[in-house]
């Protein structure tokens, strides 16, 4: 085990956050009862904004950044973990309050630490990561709600082409739901008819002021989009139809009334994955491993050297990643 080795960290410079390839040392690790040795992370939006600066997503200086990490523990204080288990983390606040993944060796409490499921490998839980795992919590939490039905009315995706959205596509459509994949970007409809979307509204379309109440059309909905996208996707729903919040990639904003709400009884879900508890963490896997076709996982991934964090980090910021990225940190 090398004592020093190549971390990706976040920095004060003159009052602003800033990030940098650095060397750190396992002692300069924090004090945490499992040392993993990280053989992958991936490049989740969030990401994109603590790499770039554009986000203040580090609440505290120095922060290696980095919000997944999958791996095979090297040492542990605790007893439910054992050298050479293969494991993952995601979210439990990494790049905001605890060192994250970006980091060959990162120390992680216990708690944190999920089993690798038997159905992936440590390359394709990372293809997964926070974005699909995200994802599955969605489609957990819209079939709780009981709005929505195999062969029933269209299940709407926003933001489809990208982490959230593609996972989402694929996992409806595994389960029988009728997804209709809102895109900016037509050149990826092959890809998503290829996850299994049936039906697509162009991102534009949504975008546009409407009507508090609209045609409806939608039982259910995941939407990593937020602002006026969320609006006229509520506009749009279905008598007692459900839709997840569970991003900003267009806007934190959400500009609407509340007569979709008390008109058509429609329920807006949110879902944080950062904090949720064990027992939803292992649904969604559960699912995820389940329902995710290897072959849709395989073609949903692109695998790139630690070094191209800075570029990635920039890419999926401007919308321009297809899919998910995993960073190989071996
Ligand atoms: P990606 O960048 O991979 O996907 C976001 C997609 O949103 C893009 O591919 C694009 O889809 C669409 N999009 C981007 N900008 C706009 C815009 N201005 N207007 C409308 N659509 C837009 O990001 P992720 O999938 O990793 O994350 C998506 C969101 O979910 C982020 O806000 C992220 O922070 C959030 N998130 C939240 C989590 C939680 O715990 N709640 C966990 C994980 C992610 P297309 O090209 O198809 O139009």
């Amino acid at each position: 085990m090398s004592s020093a080795f190549t971390a990706f960290v976040i920095e004060d410079q003159g009052g602003k956050p800033k990030g940098a390839f650095k060397p750190v040392a396992l002692s300069e690790l924090p004090d945490h009862d499992v040392l993993v040795e990280v053989a992958y992370s991936t490049v989740n939006y969030k990401d994109g904004l603590a790499v770039t600066g554009k986000g203040r997503i580090a609440r505290k200086l120095p922060m290696v950044a980095g919000i997944d990490l999958a791996g095979t523990v090297v040492e542990s204080r605790s007893p439910d973990w054992r050298t050479g288990d293969r494991v993952v983390v995601n979210g439990w606040g990494l790049s905001e309050t605890q060192w994250g993944g970006y980091a060959r060796f990162q120390r992680v409490r216990p708690e944190w630490l999920v089993r690798l499921p038997d159905a992936f490998s440590l390359e394709q839980v990372m293809g997964i990561g926070t974005a699909g795992y995200t994802a599955a919590l969605c489609v957990d939490a819209l079939e709780r709600w009981g709005a929505i039905e195999p062969g029933g009315k269209e299940v709407l995706v926003t933001g489809a082409a990208g982490g959230v959205g593609s996972v989402a596509v694929a996992l409806l459509a595994k389960r029988g739901y009728a997804v209709t994949a809102s895109t900016g970007r037509p050149e990826t409809h092959d890809y998503l008819r290829g996850l299994g979307a049936t039906g697509f509204i162009d991102r534009a379309a949504l975008l546009e002021n409407g009507p508090p109440l609209q045609k409806e059309r939608w039982a259910g909905g995941v939407d990593p989009v937020g602002g006026q996208t969320l609006v006229n996707a509520l506009a749009q729903m279905v008598w007692g139809g459900a839709i997840t919040a569970c991003g900003l990639a267009g806007s934190p904003g959400l500009p609407g009334t509340v007569l979709p709400h008390i008109l058509r009884s429609v329920a807006l879900l949110g879902i944080d994955s950062v904090m949720a508890p064990a027992s939803r963490r292992a649904a969604a896997w559960d699912r995820l491993a389940r329902d995710l076709d290897p072959a849709h996982l395989a073609a949903m991934y692109e695998v790139h050297p630690f070094g191209d964090l800075p570029e990635l980090a920039e890419r999926i910021l401007a919308g321009r990643i297809r899919g998910r990225v995993v960073l190989d940190l071996s």
